[in-house]
């Protein structure tokens, strides 16, 4: 592996900008993936992933990054500008930064099941399709890759927490039915191990669950 890095500090700046909006959509329930557009070296627009909540399926980060920033400019081309995405782009999110002529786009971790700056194919290379926009990948793709894992392995922990919850209530329902606790007391809550963590093998990689 080299050493030779192909992108800057300023890039990993805006990135981080990008992996802030990333959590914004985690804290939504969202799918962790956010953007940053700069020109010059100022932010001109973030947008975070909320197809859920937007009850939108075209709302990806990128999309909503790029519509904030055509409107502040009020251009449907954007050739100055550059977009920080913490997660490769899909097909329909590289098409509208092409045809906006994005100068470059820039990710951070590579989505095996949607990305198409190389992952399934790579619609950036194609030169009958993009004669504007340069892209690279990588720039903290670990830490954006974490917080993918996290949001999935957090989200199978509360869904593995209901299904207890249901279960425990069951039973204790059909315990109370035949009288058997009568007059025993709940354990004093000190006694309840709190934040313990269950441990789950991964089953599918975070990335290959997104969008699906
Ligand atoms: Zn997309």
């Amino acid at each position: 592996m080299s050493d030779v890095k192909l992108y800057t500090a300023a890039d990993e700046q805006a990135m981080r900008i990008a992996l802030d909006q990333a959590h914004n959509a985690w804290l939504a329930g969202e799918v962790p993936v956010g953007a940053v557009i700069m020109r010059h070296g100022q932010v001109i627009a973030t947008g975070y992933n909320r197809p859920i909540t937007t009850h939108d399926p075209t709302a990806h980060a990128e999309i909503v990054a790029l519509r904030h920033a055509s409107q502040l400019l009020s251009n449907y081309r954007l050739p100055e500008c550059e977009l920080f995405v913490t997660l490769e782009p899909c097909a329909m999110c590289a098409m509208a930064l092409m045809h906006a002529r994005f100068k470059r786009v820039v990710f951070a971790a590579t989505d095996p099941k949607t990305g198409v700056a190389g992952s399934v194919i790579d619609l950036f290379a194609n030169r009958q399709l993009n004669h504007h926009t340069d892209i690279i990948g990588g720039v903290l793709a670990e830490a954006s890759s974490q917080m993918l894992k996290q949001f999935f392995a957090e989200r199978r922990t509360q869904i593995k927490a209901q299904r207890d919850e249901r279960r425990a209530a069951s039973s204790r329902q059909a315990l109370h039915g035949m009288d058997v606790i009568e007059g025993e007391a709940e354990p004093p809550l000190d006694l309840i191990p709190i934040g313990q963590v269950i441990e789950e093998p991964d089953q599918h990689s975070p990335i290959e669950m997104l969008r699906s």
